[in-house]
């Protein structure tokens, strides 16, 4: 199986539609597509081949758009760079991927050496080599490497298709529906499954994005009022700043918008709420690197009923726990489908990614009787304590409901009796003694899973993702 190339396709159905705004400034599909060409036939020159594997690190805005879809064209690999992974993160990333060349924004130039280093000015001074853009791109073929962001343990190289991106845009198109008019704000990281998904979306609804250098919440929240965009991608925490924008600024967001996605992890029912006095609509979501982003969706109208759910699996896809877990009862979470990766590449090539299709995340939860799916934990940091399983998010989160408690991990730490026994550490907004913090945590939560030990700390170990390493807490205890 193969598709015509999406960047032809797309311009020659629909070449004069808008692909991508930036500021006041506009790109057709037509005009952005002869932008790629021409990159292209300057990456050519570079020596860069449908066999080359090009390493990306850009921030977000419109060269580092045309770069992307010259790669596209030259149907080389992207291996996609977190700008804001450390010189060593990124250096073990470049040498894991074994890229051939490095393509850097003038910007973030210093941040890593690597022989084959090229500038994104030097590439617009290169000559042009003429080239015929690749016109069927097999469903097989590597369209882009992300790392993970390496929360359990070393970053791992995923490699998502054209067939993955492919069943990942339609399958999101089913749920949401689309229309030409859409316009959808990307202020994620276009390094990222989250922003990355937005520009192949584009390609294949024929859709409209309009790029924000990084994420503002003034800047959204005009976007969100003025009607230029339908839809928007977000965390938890950019949601709550934009609520709270529009809140203040006593807003009114335009009919136009229809819906949010988001994504990363849980999002607290009162933003829902908070969200739907504007007339937003959240859809929550679960995914990861492995699956291209998206695999299940919790609808607003059931966001109330079902506080705490990922929701049900986009159409394409198959959910299950374990081995025909019951409902409500906790295993990992298993997932099949298009958009399930072929595999890793470098560290992790050869590890096996699907059994019989079915892809283990890693990630613990339940489906309820109506088959919603709630995460849970990470399998890997499931602590055992004296025959019960405890899972350290849900000590997490009830720690959070306490107003002094700004930030919360728990670990286990090895003990006599009980084999393990959590342990917390706490980032606190005003004093506040452990005695008290464990009295708020008694009644709310089971004795056993009481930690031991509350430790306040300045701050949690987090990576690029912002996700706490709770390996490294295992290593303050
Ligand atoms: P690594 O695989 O290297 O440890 P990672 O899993 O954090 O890193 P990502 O692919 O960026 O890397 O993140 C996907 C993970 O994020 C999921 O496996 C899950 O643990 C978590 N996650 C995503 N969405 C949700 C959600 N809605 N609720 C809870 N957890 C979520
Ligand atoms: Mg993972």
């Amino acid at each position: 199986m193969s598709y015509p190339n999406w960047l032809s396709q797309r311009a020659h159905l629909s070449g004069s539609r808008m692909a991508l705004a930036y500021g006041r400034e506009e790109w057709t599909f037509e005009e952005i597509n002869k932008i790629a060409i021409e990159y292209a036939e300057r990456l050519v020159s570079i020596g860069i081949t449908d066999e080359t594997r090009v390493a990306i690190l850009a921030k977000s805005h419109p060269e580092s758009v045309f770069i992307m879809y010259a790669c596209l064209h030259t149907g080389c690999e992207m291996v996609m760079l977190n700008e804001r992974l450390s010189a060593a993160e990124l250096k073990y990333q470049l040498a894991d991927s074994g890229a051939d060349f490095l393509l850097v924004d003038e910007d973030l130039q210093e941040k890593v050496d690597f022989d084959n280093k090229i500038l994104f000015g030097e590439i617009k001074n290169r000559n042009r080599t003429e080239f015929i853009p690749i016109a069927e791109w097999r469903e097989d073929r590597t369209i882009s490497i992300m790392y993970t962001s390496g929360t359990t343990g070393y970053p791992k190289g995923v490699r998502q298709t054209a067939q993955n991106h492919f069943s990942s845009a339609v399958s999101s198109a089913l749920n949401i529906g689309i229309s030409p008019d859409d316009v959808w704000l990307c202020v994620m990281p276009l390094f990222h499954i989250s922003g990355f998904s937005i520009l192949m979306r584009s390609l294949i609804y024929g859709m409209g994005v309009q790029l924000h250098p990084k994420f503002d919440a003034e800047s959204c929240a005009r976007e969100l009022c003025a009607g230029t965009v339908t839809h928007m991608s977000v965390v938890g925490v950019t949601l709550e700043r934009v609520l709270n924008q529009l809140e203040t600024e006593n807003l009114e967001v335009s009919p136009n918008f229809k819906s949010m996605l988001a994504g990363g992890g849980p999002v607290p029912v009162s933003y829902i709420e908070r969200a739907e006095k504007f007339g937003i609509s959240v859809l929550q979501t679960y995914g990861m690197t492995e699956t291209s982003s998206q695999t299940t969706t919790l609808q607003p109208a059931d966001a109330k009923r079902k506080i705490g759910s990922s929701g049900k699996p986009l159409f394409l896809y198959q959910i299950k726990i374990g081995t025909d877990a019951a409902a409500g009862e906790k295993a990992e979470i298993l997932i099949r489908g298009p958009q399930v990766t072929p595999g890793y590449i470098g560290k992790y090539a050869e590890r096996e990614v699907q059994n019989d299709g079915w892809f283990s995340t890693g990630d613990i939860g339940y489906l309820d009787e109506e088959g919603f799916l709630f995460v849970v934990d990470r399998r890997s940091d499931l602590i055992v304590s004296g025959g019960e399983n405890i899972y350290p998010a849900e000590i997490e989160k009830v720690l959070l409901g306490h107003p002094a408690v700004r930030e919360a991990g728990v670990c286990g730490m090895p003990d006599e009796t009980w084999g393990e026994v959590p342990v917390a550490f706490v980032v606190l907004n005003e004093e506040i003694s452990t005695e008290s913090l464990k009295d708020f945590l008694t009644g709310r939560i089971a004795g056993y899973k009481i930690p031991k030990a509350i430790r306040e700390v300045e701050a949690l170990p987090r990576n690029a993702s912002n996700k706490v390493l709770r390996r490294e807490l295992k290593t303050w205890v």
